[in-house]
């Protein structure tokens, strides 16, 4: 197997193929080899497991992958990158790469057609500017038992933050409102090339079996947590209000009172069953009008 991590190598197999790297398109590639296999080893990537892999550059992910699961299904915008990938993954026959744009793909279809039998997961070394909308596919497919990926340390933070933590944000919710992250491991920027301005950090997202919330409308969830920390250190009502205008002022002071809470109540500092109840007592007073 080729060494990809090796510069040694990375760099004539690069050169030879006139490659130069896209700023564009989030191209960091691992040098360190502990790095593939950590992520592929601590993701839980089995036999029984079909693994969607976002962005496989020249492969040192995609050979840690494919060495342990049934199936690899590797999605890469770049297909400059096609003759390298032909050298350095061309003897897996359990994967196959797809060359696209992962944000233009229908993921659960995707799933369902080439991973029929095995355990569905996702995973990555992502790309930076486009983290966000990634992850939110790749959640709100509902179709992977976990995902593991890179994401800048920040990112990580915020993802799997507690409620009250200066990290704690709308995104924080909505990661968690559909899986259970657990920060693995941190990876410096020397492991890269070339190097990025950020330490990197690597976390599963394991998706909830159940949601025990009683939510009664998750597009009203969802606009309660967006409105409650649009308006950070403020009262909660002033977010609801503005994210609610139907409600007016006076309406959300209510809504918040008859959710149980204190009119002084800080939306940074709600778990997801408490924006629950909030969310619940708008949907009920809409639905006594
Ligand atoms: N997996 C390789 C590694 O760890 O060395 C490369 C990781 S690099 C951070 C991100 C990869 O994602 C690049 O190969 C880049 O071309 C690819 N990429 C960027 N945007 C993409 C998109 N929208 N869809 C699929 N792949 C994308």
């Amino acid at each position: 197997m080729v060494n990809v991590c090796d510069i040694n190598v990375m760099k004539p197999l690069l050169a030879e193929h006139g490659f130069h790297f896209s700023k564009a398109k989030g191209q960091n590639f691992l040098i360190a080899p502990w790095v593939p296999e950590s992520i592929a080893v601590e993701s839980g990537v089995t036999e029984d497991v079909g693994v969607l892999e976002i962005g496989p550059g020249i492969g040192p992910l995609t050979q840690q992958l494919a060495l342990r699961a049934g199936k690899v299904c590797a999605v890469e915008v770049d297909n400059r990158l096609k003759p390298i990938l032909d050298i350095t993954v061309g003897e897996f026959d359990n994967l196959e790469i797809l060359w696209n744009d992962v944000l233009k793909l229908d993921v659960p279809a995707l799933v369902k057609e080439k991973f029929g039998g095995l355990r569905p997961m996702a995973c990555a070394n992502l790309p930076y500017y486009i983290t966000s909308p990634i992850l939110t596919a790749l959640l709100e497919a509902e179709c992977f038992e976990a995902v593991t990926v890179m994401v800048q340390k920040e990112v990580a933070q915020r993802i799997a933050a507690k409620p009250g933590s200066a990290d704690y944000s709308a995104f924080t919710v909505f990661c968690q409102y559909y899986a259970e992250p657990e920060l693995l491991f941190d990876v410096p920027a020397h492991c890269f090339m070339p190097q990025p301005k950020v330490t990197s950090a690597v976390i599963t997202l394991r998706t909830r079996k159940e949601r025990n919330w009683d939510i009664l409308d998750e597009d009203v969830f969802f606009r309660t947590v967006k409105a409650s920390f649009a308006m950070r250190r403020k009262k909660l009502s002033n977010g609801l209000a503005s994210g609610f205008p139907e409600l007016g002022k006076a309406g959300a002071a209510e809504v918040i009172e008859a959710a149980g809470f204190d009119a002084m109540v800080r939306g940074e500092t709600l778990s997801i069953p408490e924006f629950a109840r909030i969310a619940n007592e708008i949907v009920r007073r809409r639905g006594a009008k």
